[in-house]
């Protein structure tokens, strides 16, 4: 297994990792097979969409919308991030790609996102690919 360090820079953030997943999937020489990325952190998501700067903003928007900062959440009393726990969980941990001819099968406008909801912090992501 690979793994990706990100220094995130702020406190809500996306940050696109699909040039370094696929430099892990290219030095791996696999044909066929699938490609985990996946994030060890509770207060962090992966996702996979378009890379535009107007609808990269609108997503933090939704997110602060959906989910916003000291809502009376439980898990305030202990840390005072619940809201960032909680749009991780919407996000999802994890993507799973599948490899075809030796690359990743993303469309064209697909993106892969590390998103930061608690930064800045050092991150890990890890990237596993299995041939089959
Ligand atoms: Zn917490």
């Amino acid at each position: 297994m690979e793994r990706i360090e990100i220094k995130t820079r702020e406190s809500t953030e996306l940050i696109d990792i699909t040039g370094k997943v696929k430099e892990i999937v290219n030095s791996k020489d696999v044909d066929s097979g699938i490609c985990v990325i996946f994030t060890k952190h509770t207060t962090t998501g992966i996702i996979i969409n378009e890379n535009e700067s107007g609808l990269k903003r609108d997503i933090l928007a939704l997110l602060n919308e959906l989910i916003p900062k000291g809502k009376g959440y439980l898990h305030d009393r202990i840390d005072d991030n619940a809201h960032s726990h909680l749009r991780s969980v919407v996000l999802g941990s994890s993507v799973a790609i599948p490899i075809e001819k030796g690359n990743l099968t993303l469309g064209r406008w697909q993106s892969i996102f590390f998103v930061e909801c608690d930064g800045p912090r050092r991150r890990e992501v890890c990237v596993k690919v299995v041939e089959g």
